[in-house]
């Protein structure tokens, strides 16, 4: 194991190793996280002994997470000067497997934010969020029941590049030069200009890291979102690698949704479909029973997520992984809240769903289960956080750390 100056790893434990695009995982692997700003150490505090609760009830003695942490955001700063210390990396592509709450983005020191940053350095390039609901989670949907769906968000092209000049710069205009005149293109002056590249590199590897999901966890639909039908050489050909993918990589496991359609039985293959964007989002308030992984590029994705998310309840109950070749990265999907930084006061339902995928990453499925069921009996006793308590009639109001104790007490 490498050295490290601010992070300590834990005696007893193992690395977590890779064969081929499987995970070899010790009985005492060493996982780092990282603790995040603002209500991060009220809500790592409760998921960290919900998790080792987990551990313990199904496995006893057997198995044991020997936890590192490793430093980002303000806490970083503090003690070594850096945001995001080079070792923290480092940590991150040696132990593979990694969790983080939230993370304050420094406001005008050049870093555009500390979570694309870990992304982009780490080259985690499938953004996973599932969304289900649990049952007596308030929600603004009739039958929330029926959305039970994983997306799949390309996180490193499209117009969230970055690639974009601003209005009235040298730079714009001599973009808007060269479009106009070489290119024949018609752009207006003194147009801001963003560029949106989707590769097949990018799609490829992304769809199939998605179909690999799904075939891992026995799912039995998936769906290309894209707007092909506007933007054909960008979101067009998203769809259309990604079912080259499908057929050429995955032909035994997969079937397109076409020869379903003319007749054909899926025989327990994965379904493979598209539909545009705009449709996508009817569809999922409409149908949503008839959706299961949805495989996006990275502006629908994050529309999309977040759209899905408010069907079952909200941000504060979603769960998130940026997941790449050789590292996940499990991780809350709200900010740090600052408002209520160190009153044990918010909900930790999103780093713990986040603790509940990284277990299953692992393999960990008895231990994922459990924090399921202790959630489950936790909302289902009205023993909730402050956000869940104000939408319920006669809900019991708990702090962070003792919503964790509930949770643990239901497993
Ligand atoms: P935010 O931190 O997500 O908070 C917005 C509101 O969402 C809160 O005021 C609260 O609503 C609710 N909320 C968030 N987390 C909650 C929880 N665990 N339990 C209950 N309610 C919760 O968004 P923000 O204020 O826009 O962003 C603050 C900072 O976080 C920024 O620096 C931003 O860059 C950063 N950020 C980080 C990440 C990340 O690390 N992945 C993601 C997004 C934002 P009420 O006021 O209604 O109670």
């Amino acid at each position: 194991m490498s050295t490290y100056k601010y992070a300590r790893i834990p005696a007893g434990g193992e690395r977590i190793t890779a064969e081929g695009d499987r995970l070899r995982v010790p009985d005492r692997p060493i996982i780092p996280f990282i603790e995040g700003d603002g209500i991060g150490p009220d809500i790592w505090a409760a998921t960290r002994h919900v998790v080792d609760a987990s551990v313990t009830t199904a496995y006893g003695d057997e198995r044991e997470i020997r936890w590192m942490e490793i430093l980002a955001g303000e806490k970083a700063h503090r003690r070594t000067g850096e945001w995001l210390p080079e070792e923290t990396f480092r940590a991150l592509r040696e132990f593979r497997v990694g969790i983080k709450g939230p993370l304050t983005t420094p406001v005008g020191r050049g870093i555009r934010s500390l979570n694309v940053t870990l992304r982009k350095v780490l080259d985690l390039y499938s953004c996973v969020r599932p969304v289900r609901w649990i049952e007596g989670v308030p929600s603004p949907m009739k039958e929330p029941q029926k959305l039970d769906v994983v997306i799949f968000r390309e996180n490193t092209e499209d117009v969230y590049a970055g690639i974009e000049w601003e209005s009235g710069t040298p730079e714009a205009d001599r973009v808007r030069a060269f479009l106009t005149g070489e290119m024949q293109a018609a752009i207006r002056e003194a147009s801001g200009i963003g560029i949106k590249p989707i590769s097949p590199f990018g799609t490829k590897r992304h769809v199939a890291a998605a179909i690999r999901y799904a075939i891992d966890r026995g799912r039995t639909g998936m769906t290309l979102v894209h707007k092909g039908n506007i933007m054909k050489f960008t979101e067009g050909a998203f769809a259309d690698w990604g079912y080259e993918v499908a057929r050429e990589r995955f032909p035994d496991e997969t079937v397109p949704e076409s020869r379903i359609w003319n007749g054909e039985d899926a025989d327990g293959r994965i379904v493979v479909g598209d539909r545009i964007a705009d449709a996508m989002f009817q569809q999922v308030l409409l149908r949503p029973d008839e959706y299961d992984i949805l495989v996006t590029p990275n502006l629908n994705g994050d529309y999309l997520s977040d759209a899905c998310a408010a069907q079952v309840g909200g941000l504060g109950m979603a769960p998130g992984a940026n997941i790449g070749d050789g590292v996940a990265l499990f991780e809350a999907t709200h900010g740090t809240a600052p408002k209520y930084a160190g009153q044990d006061k918010v909900n930790p339902g999103s780093v713990i769903l986040s603790a509940v995928m990284m277990l299953e990453h692992l393999g960990w499925n008895e231990a994922a289960q459990r924090i399921e069921r202790g959630l489950a009996g936790a909302i289902g006793a009205k023993t909730v956080t402050y956000d869940l308590a104000r939408q319920m009639d006669d809900a019991t109001k708990v702090g962070t750390f003792r919503f964790g104790e509930e949770v643990v007490g239901h497993m």
